[in-house]
């Protein structure tokens, strides 16, 4: 082996190594041969070499003693958990993003599937957006930030560690701005139109990259539409949609801060002759409109996660399915629906069959034309389903 770090080993029991073989990379507490190797003998987010019952590594990796996923591994060859390896990583990442984009607009790293598990990079322009969500790659905080600087040399870099996540981990939350500076919001461009977001106060990582291949499909559908984009956040479907020529957009979001920044968005961009933002709720907001009968060519239905835990699945999914009649109803005759979810216990046969069972219920006939998922930054990795969490479609919504 490479360096052959000097970690302590954690051993699995029997049998339990197949499915890192297979390409997965945790090992569930469970797994741990913890009469060998007592998980309470580590530190949250110490590094260890993975090796199974045989005594064979697997890999180097970290370990959590108090979460359900108790380790994971980051490097089959087992190379040390170092700033070495976290340049090498970036720059892998880096390669195919480069490819993908003209600019540096982009979601760097996505965890597991570049090879980083708990770390999220983002780039907007010369500004980074780091966020670790395991007590692994939370201690590799210092490390992860000098490989950032080596390799992107941005104006400046923040750490927003600030996701629920970190509570499971034992993690508190903070927000740091550790190089450079930050004078006021920063643009996320997408489209060839400048979108001003809040990195400090934003959701998530302050831009929602994962949507954007998604919002390119948009073109042929929205020219000369009116079109409603329904949990809108900082307009980036709606405002796409008039990017392509949409005659007249309607944003809705339920936070008031958000409708502030849509219509930044839309001052910024010149569309304020054709778009509009609503601050409500988008249950109230649909119900109002059908009561008023008020139409749309297309509805765009971009909500939060419904089914949080795979225990949310009924009464989650039955959410979408009343989203998307509500969606269906305040449609024209020959009207297009865009609907997604971002939950990973919600597959995209439920999303469908809802769908369907919804267009049934009212009478209408659905046209599946283009499924939807996570743009190419947000790479999935075949052995870890919860990376493959965006899913949508694109439908034709006529009468039966
Ligand atoms: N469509 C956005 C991302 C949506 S994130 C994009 O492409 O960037 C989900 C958004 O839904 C958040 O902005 C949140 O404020 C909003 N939201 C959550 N619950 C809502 C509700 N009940 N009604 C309207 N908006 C809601």
């Amino acid at each position: 082996m490479a360096d052959t770090p000097d970690y302590p080993a954690l051993v699995l029991r029997r049998g339990e190594e197949r499915r890192l073989r297979a390409g997965h990379l945790w090992v569930f507490s469970n797994e741990v041969d913890v009469a060998r190797t007592p998980l309470t003998a580590f530190a949250p987010g110490q590094p260890v070499w993975i090796v199974d019952a045989a005594g064979k590594p697997l890999g180097t990796g970290y370990v959590n003693p108090s979460t359900l996923i108790a380790a994971r591994l980051v490097d089959r060859a087992g190379h040390a958990l170092d700033r070495s390896l976290v340049v090498h990583r970036l720059k892998v990442a880096l390669a195919l993003r480069e490819r993908l984009y003209p600019e540096p607009w982009y979601r760097l790293v996505f965890g597991e599937s570049d090879g980083l598990p708990g770390l999220t990079v983002e780039r907007f322009g010369d500004v980074v957006v780091a966020q670790a969500t395991t007590a692994g790659m939370d201690r590799l905080r210092d490390e992860v930030t000098a490989a950032i600087l080596k390799v992107l040399s941005p104006a400046a870099l923040m750490w927003k560690n600030d996701s629920g996540a970190r509570a499971i981990e034992g993690l508190g939350e903070s927000v740091e701005l550790v190089h450079g500076r930050l004078d006021g919001p920063t643009v996320a461009r997408e489209g060839g139109l400048d979108f001003l977001c809040d990195l400090r106060e934003g959701q998530k990582t302050g831009w929602f990259y994962d949507q954007r291949a998604n919002r390119d499909r948009l073109a042929p559908y929205v020219k000369g539409a009116r079109v409603l984009d329904v949990f809108s956040y900082l307009g980036g479907w709606g405002l796409r949609a008039a990017g392509f020529g949409a005659a007249e957009v309607d944003c809705v979001d339920v936070s008031a801060r958000a409708v502030d920044g849509i219509r930044a968005n839309i001052a910024r961009n010149g569309f304020g002759d054709r778009a509009r933002a609503h601050a409500a709720d988008a249950f109230e907001f649909l119900r109002s409109a059908r009561a008023e009968r008020r139409k749309w060519d297309v509805v765009i239905l971009d909500p939060p996660a419904f089914v949080k835990r795979k225990k949310d699945f009924k009464e989650g999914s039955l959410a979408y399915r009343r989203l998307n009649e509500l969606g269906m109803q305040v449609l024209e005759r020959d009207g297009i629906l865009v609907t997604c979810s971002c939950s990973h216990h919600m597959p995209r046969e439920a999303l469908v069959d809802g769908l369907q069972a919804g267009a049934r219920h009212l009478d209408r006939q659905v046209q599946l034309l283009e499924p939807l998922s996570q743009s190419p930054d947000h790479p999935v990795h075949p052995a870890i389903p919860e990376t493959d969490y965006l899913k949508g479609v694109i439908a034709r919504v006529l009468p039966a």
